[in-house]
């Protein structure tokens, strides 16, 4: 009963590159720690992600999603950290500051383990064609980009010969290539929004390098095909809504769906966490802990990220804290609110805690692409931050540095805002 018998610190939920930056640094701030992940191997979405472009800000080197989860992989096992694979959260129950978690493991059956501080990374889940509303029969040969990227990447099969690929996400962009450079035809990329929802490096690495066409507020409104699919019916839209006598039919077999990913966090539901509806994520501190004291969230369980690097930079966060919580006890937390304004689309965290005397970073995104973008964040009328973006976009997340100290005593709320500069 390893996993059962142990008193833990800390305890990760999930071994992606959040969970194992959470680790190390819960471990290397002298905390008693493991890793529960419910895969044969660690390294979370990584392992599928073959193609480079990881570690760019963290490691200033291109790696590969496997290459970059290695080095979290190694400072794991470099400390001893126990990861325990094949392993289950199936419910987390909390009493007189312990969090009881009900395990499931091939070695240990059902099981319960416990620990004051627990850290959510279980990352994200992908959106489906029952979340968008495609009309039509269910052949198969309609699947989420993800998925086909674990066809392809982990175990070896084609899933397309010709595909229409449904939003413009990362993960569509870069499966869009994948798919080509395997011998697919990929027919072209269809994207809902007047601009494309992947990250700008992926539009010309991966569709305009190959030219792949990319089309923009354009839809499928239909599947064809009994018990594969045979073809799609694509229109333009005006307002969401599809343009009549603009439909198109095109042959393909296989519907590949990038449109969107949700925050994995229905196991922390009977917790009652407060969420963000923005995010989809807990609502948080600059400490990555949860509105309920002692459960923290970083990673795309926290908000989708484009970057990996800033997903291991909030398990370190979390991590650093769920260890000073559980071995130094609570402080009581002055949590102030940080609201969104202007064409700031969301804010991650949600509230700084201005009993923690430390530099807090703030993450954002625009709702909008513009230039000569001005960034401020004020509280009590006192400008704390004032910073110039040359470009802004949606798809690209932005954070800035907050010193705690410079928060004026007594402030009621820090401000956010995005406005476009005069020139
Ligand atoms: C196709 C694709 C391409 C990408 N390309 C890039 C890129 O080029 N550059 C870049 O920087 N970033 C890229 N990213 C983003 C990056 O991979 C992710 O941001 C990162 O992997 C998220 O890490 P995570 O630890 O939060 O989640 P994940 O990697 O998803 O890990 C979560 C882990 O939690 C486990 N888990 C979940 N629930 C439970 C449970 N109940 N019990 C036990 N375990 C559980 C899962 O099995 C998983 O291993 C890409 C992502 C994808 C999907």
């Amino acid at each position: 009963m390893e996993l059962a018998s142990k008193n833990w610190d800390v305890i990760v939920i999930g071994g992606g590159p959040a969970g194992l930056a959470s680790a190390v640094a819960a471990h290397d701030r002298g905390a008693k720690v493991c890793v529960i992940e419910r895969e044969e191997r660690p390294g979370g979405i990584l392992k599928q992600c073959i193609h480079d472009g990881f570690g760019v800000v963290r490691f200033k080197e291109k790696l590969t999603g496997p290459e970059y989860a290695h080095r979290f992989i190694e400072m794991a096992r470099e400390r001893n950290i126990p990861v325990f694979l094949n392993s289950f959260l199936t419910d987390i129950t909390y009493k007189d500051g312990m969090y009881t978690l009900a395990l499931v493991n091939n070695d240990e059956g059902a099981f319960y383990s416990n620990a004051p501080a627990v850290v959510m990374a279980m990352g994200c889940r992908e959106r489906t064609d029952r979340q968008v509303f495609i009309q039509g029969e269910r052949p198969s040969g309609i699947m989420t980009a993800g998925l086909a990227q674990y066809f392809i990447n982990i175990q070896g099969f084609m899933p397309a010969k010709k595909c229409v690929i449904l939003g413009s996400g990362d993960i569509g962009l870069i499966m869009a290539r994948r798919l080509t450079l395997e011998g697919a035809d990929v027919e072209g990329v269809y994207e809902i929004l007047p601009e494309p929802s992947g990250l700008t490096r992926n539009v010309v690495q991966c569709l305009e390098d190959y030219n792949i066409p990319l089309h923009l507020s354009t839809t499928v409104t239909e599947v064809h095909g009994k018990n594969r699919v045979e073809g799609v019916t694509v229109a333009q839209v005006e307002n969401f809504k599809p343009i009549p006598g603009t439909e198109r039919y095109i042959e393909c077999d296989s519907l590949i769906l990038s449109v969107g990913l949700i925050p994995e966090n229905d196991i922390i539901e009977p917790l009652k966490v407060p969420m963000d509806p923005k995010t989809k994520g807990p609502v948080v501190d600059q400490n990555m802990m949860t509105m309920n004291p002692g459960i923290f969230s970083c990673g795309n369980a926290l908000h989708v990220n484009d970057l990996v690097d800033f997903v291991s930079e909030s398990g370190d966060i979390a991590g650093e804290y769920a260890a000073k919580f559980s071995t130094n006890g609570t402080h009581k937390r002055n949590l102030v609110p940080v609201r969104a304004e202007g064409k700031v689309m969301y804010v991650v965290p949600q509230y700084l805690d201005v009993n923690t005397k430390n530099k807090a970073t703030i993450y954002f995104r625009s709702s909008e692409t513009f230039t000569n973008a001005r960034l401020t964040v004020t509280a009590e009328g006192e400008k704390i931050i004032s910073k110039k973006f040359r470009i802004v976009k949606p798809p690209e997340m932005e954070r800035v540095v907050v010193d705690i100290d410079k928060i004026p005593e007594g402030a009621g709320e820090i401000i956010v805002e995005l406005k476009q500069e005069e020139k």
